[in-house]
């Protein structure tokens, strides 16, 4: 019960900003003595602190106003992809304390070396972490994957070539067994959680995120809640049999839609193979950047390439809007960063293709958050444990005490 309550508090501090006591006891109903003692706790748990003095009028007594300390803990969310790893951490009041990306050829690498190279950059974001004087409450890996969510197993992982891999395991003993926990899921799934909660589609109840890496996945939110169909593997949009059936997909079929509007579709259509934008040791920002600049200048095959992805794009999209009827679609990774290009093809696609165009209420818009949406939904995931239990959080130890915490 108590538990619960500090959760109550805790999560009305975070999403409502700064007030008093007296306000949260009546917000809550709960009673004003137990509102104290529940502030006091998150207070001497380093959650929350006494902020400015707020005068209610001019009569009555001053309240004091409580505020959320974000700084001492924090969320970290990985993500590794067909091209990058990314680290991002947010502290519990939403910031960004740092972040980190490095281009890596998944595909080409023994898992080993990527385990090693994820455990190395989880250590990196620790240790900056803890110079920011945050402790990790949790790391959540996204993988453009099937996932089993309750072990922390990749199940199968098209574009890495990857079967039944326990990374949440692999990492945990790379990283000498740390005391937050390990979890991992679906790219698309956390991307769509961290437009849902802050991003352009915070507060949307019904919307489809689109993840365009290498493969494309969708992470649905319907009224509210994240879909995770009966064994957790829904949203395998990329593999519809909507591709042209000439390329062969990670998963090893032809004719996957992710094969005519993934990233390895765009380049093949706009680059020759020798082309410094298909090559994979480079970062994927920089060579979309590139592709940007050659579609800005009016360069005929870029420009091509893109309308021919923002028309295949439509047609599976017109798939979803006509399964879920989202009032959004968010367009994530690379579709983000060049959708304006190809944004009037697809949406002209999408209409000639949905049951009633003019009945719907779906809107298409490109991503906010890029490349780095899966790890902040990652972050949030871990961040959400504290939330849930903030007694998970061990009281901040004095200063000059010589007690260590069992965290750092
Ligand atoms: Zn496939």
């Amino acid at each position: 019960m108590r538990r619960s309550n500090l959760s109550l508090v805790l999560r009305r501090f975070r999403d409502e900003g700064p007030r008093t006591r007296a306000r949260v006891a009546d917000e809550t109903g709960l009673n004003k003595a137990t509102v104290s003692s529940l502030v006091a706790e998150l207070v001497d748990r380093g959650l929350l602190r006494e902020g400015q003095i707020e005068r209610l009028g001019a009569v009555g007594r001053p309240g004091q106003v409580i505020e959320l300390d974000g700084r001492r803990v924090c969320g970290i969310g990985i993500e590794v992809n067909v091209d990058y790893v990314t680290a991002l951490i947010v502290d519990l009041g939403g910031r960004v304390v740092a972040d980190e990306r490095l281009p890596l050829d998944v595909p080409a690498l023994r898992p080993d070396a990527v385990l090693d190279a994820t455990a190395d950059l989880v250590a990196r974001a620790v240790s900056a972490a803890h110079r920011a004087g945050s402790t990790p409450a949790g790391v959540t890996v996204a993988v453009p994957a099937l996932v089993d969510v309750g072990t922390g197993t990749l199940r199968f992982a098209p574009n890495f070539g990857w079967r039944d891999m326990p990374v949440a395991r692999a990492l945990a003993e790379r990283l000498g067994e740390p005391p937050y926990p390990i979890r991992v899921d679906n790219d698309a799934n956390l991307s769509a959680l961290a437009e849902h909660v802050a991003g352009a589609g915070a507060g949307v109840r019904n919307l489809v995120y689109l993840t365009g890496e290498v493969g494309v996945g969708a992470g649905v939110i319907s009224e509210g809640r994240l879909l995770r169909g009966s064994a957790g593997l829904s949203g395998e949009v990329g593999h519809m049999p909507l591709g042209a059936g000439t390329e062969l997909c990670g998963c090893g079929r032809r004719g996957c839609w992710e094969t005519t509007v993934g990233l390895g579709a765009l380049l093949r259509m706009a680059a020759d193979p020798k082309d410094p934008v298909r090559d994979p040791a480079r970062d994927v920002e920089d060579r979309l950047t590139e592709l940007r600049r050659r579609a800005e200048e009016g360069h005929e095959r870029t420009l091509t390439a893109l309308r021919q992805i923002g028309t295949d794009l439509g047609t599976g999209a017109s798939v979803l809007v006509n399964l879920f009827d989202p009032e959004l679609i968010m367009l994530g990774g690379y579709f983000a960063m060049l959708g304006d290009f190809f944004l009037a093809d697809m949406t002209e696609s999408l209409r000639t293709r949905i049951v009633d165009p003019n009945a719907t209420r779906c809107e298409v818009v490109l991503s906010t958050l890029g490349f780095s949406a899966a790890a902040r939904g990652g972050a949030h995931v871990a961040l959400e444990g504290v939330l849930a239990d903030p007694t998970t959080v061990p009281p901040a130890v004095p200063e000059g005490s010589e007690r260590s915490s069992s965290l750092v």
